[in-house]
C-alpha cells in the first residue's frame, strides 16, 4: 500500500513536548515571550522594570514605578486557575494531536484529574479556538463543498430524508503551493444561494476565488463579493477529483472527531452547540502544522 504523506508527516512527539515544556519554569517562560515579547510592560503605567513575586501558585509581577501587581496568568486562558501550568500544556497537547477528537472523559484519564476539571479545560480550550477562530475569514484560493452530519440515528429515515441529517458548509483556504491554511465549517439552514451568501460574507473575504462543484446554491459566494469557479464533476463526487482533496481531508477528519468526541449523537437537536471549526481543526492540525513552517 501507498505510503500516505500526510499520515507521516512528523509532529510534536510526547518526550518532545516534554522536553521543551515539562517544567512549570518553561511554560512560565513560553507563556510571557507570548504576552510580551519584548518583555514585561506594566499594564498600568508601561514601565519595565519590576520584581517577581511568587505569592501564588503562578509568577506575578511588580511595578517599580506604581507598584501594581500583574500575574502572569491574569487575563489570559489561564487565569484564576489552582493547576500548574504543566497540566494546561499537556492538555493543550492532546487536545491539539487527537486525531479523533477527545472526550472530556479521555481528558480526565490522561490529566488525572477530576471530570468537572477536564471538562472545564476541554471547554476552555475550544472556547479559545473559537475565538481565535472568529477572528480570520479565508482569502485567496479556497475549497468549498457542502456536506451534511449525522442521519443515521435509530428509528429514523435513512439518507437525504432523515430528520437527524444537519447541512453545513465545510471550507479550506491553500496557500500558492496548495497547501491548506485555514479551515472553516459552519451550520447553514438549507442549501439554498441565500444561505450561502449569508454564510460567505461572514466567512470568506471578498475577492478571494472559489472552488466548488457545480452544486448551484454554491454560487451565492458571488453575492459576497468572491468568484466562484465550480468543477463540473458530472456523476463523479469531489471526493474522486484531486484537486478537492483537502476537503475531503477534512471533511473525513471531521467524521473521526466526531466519532470520538461524542458517542450517541442527535445532530439535529445538539449539532448548533458544537463548534465545528474546533472539532476539525484539532484533528487536521497533526496534517496542517508541518506545512505553516
Ligand atoms: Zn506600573
Amino acid at each position: 500500500m501507498a505510503m500516505n504523506r500526510i499520515q507521516f508527516q512528523p509532529g510534536l512527539s510526547l518526550p518532545a513536548l516534554l522536553e521543551q515544556f515539562g517544567t512549570e519554569a518553561q511554560c512560565e517562560a513560553a507563556l510571557e515571550t507570548a504576552r510580551w515579547p519584548q518583555g514585561f510592560r506594566c499594564p498600568r503605567c508601561g514601565q519595565a522594570t519590576h520584581y517577581v513575586l511568587h505569592v501564588g501558585a503562578h509568577k506575578t509581577f511588580q511595578c517599580q514605578a506604581c507598584r501594581v501587581q500583574t500575574s502572569l496568568i491574569a487575563g489570559t486562558l489561564f487565569q484564576s486557575t489552582h493547576l500548574a501550568l504543566t497540566l494546561w500544556f499537556l492538555a493543550i497537547y492532546l487536545v491539539s494531536q487527537a486525531k479523533t477528537g477527545l472526550s472530556a472523559l479521555a481528558l480526565k484519564r490522561q490529566l488525572g484529574v477530576s471530570y468537572p476539571t477536564a471538562s472545564l479545560i476541554q471547554h476552555k480550550l475550544m472556547q479559545a479556538m473559537a475565538e481565535r477562530d472568529a477572528r480570520y475569514t479565508l482569502a485567496g484560493q479556497v475549497l468549498v463543498d457542502d456536506a451534511y452530519l449525522g442521519g443515521e440515528l435509530a428509528g429514523g429515515k435513512a439518507g437525504r430524508g432523515s430528520e437527524n441529517k444537519v447541512p453545513f458548509v465545510a471550507a479550506v483556504s491553500l496557500n500558492a503551493e496548495g497547501h491548506p491554511v485555514y479551515v472553516k465549517m459552519a451550520l447553514v439552514p438549507g442549501f439554498t444561494r441565500k444561505a450561502i451568501a449569508d454564510w460567505a460574507k461572514v466567512d470568506l473575504s471578498p475577492g478571494c476565488r472559489v472552488f466548488s462543484d457545480g452544486l448551484a446554491c454554491l454560487a451565492g459566494v458571488t453575492d459576497a463579493g468572491c468568484q466562484h469557479q465550480p468543477t463540473i464533476v458530472g456523476t463523479r463526487k469531489p471526493k474522486d477529483l484531486p484537486e478537492f482533496c483537502w476537503i475531503n481531508t477534512i471533511l473525513g477528519n471531521l467524521k473521526t472527531s466526531l466519532g470520538g468526541a461524542y458517542h450517541a449523537f442527535d445532530f439535529a437537536k445538539r449539532s448548533s452547540r458544537i463548534n465545528l471549526n474546533n472539532l476539525c481543526e484539532s484533528s487536521i492540525v497533526g496534517s496542517w502544522a508541518t506545512w505553516r513552517r
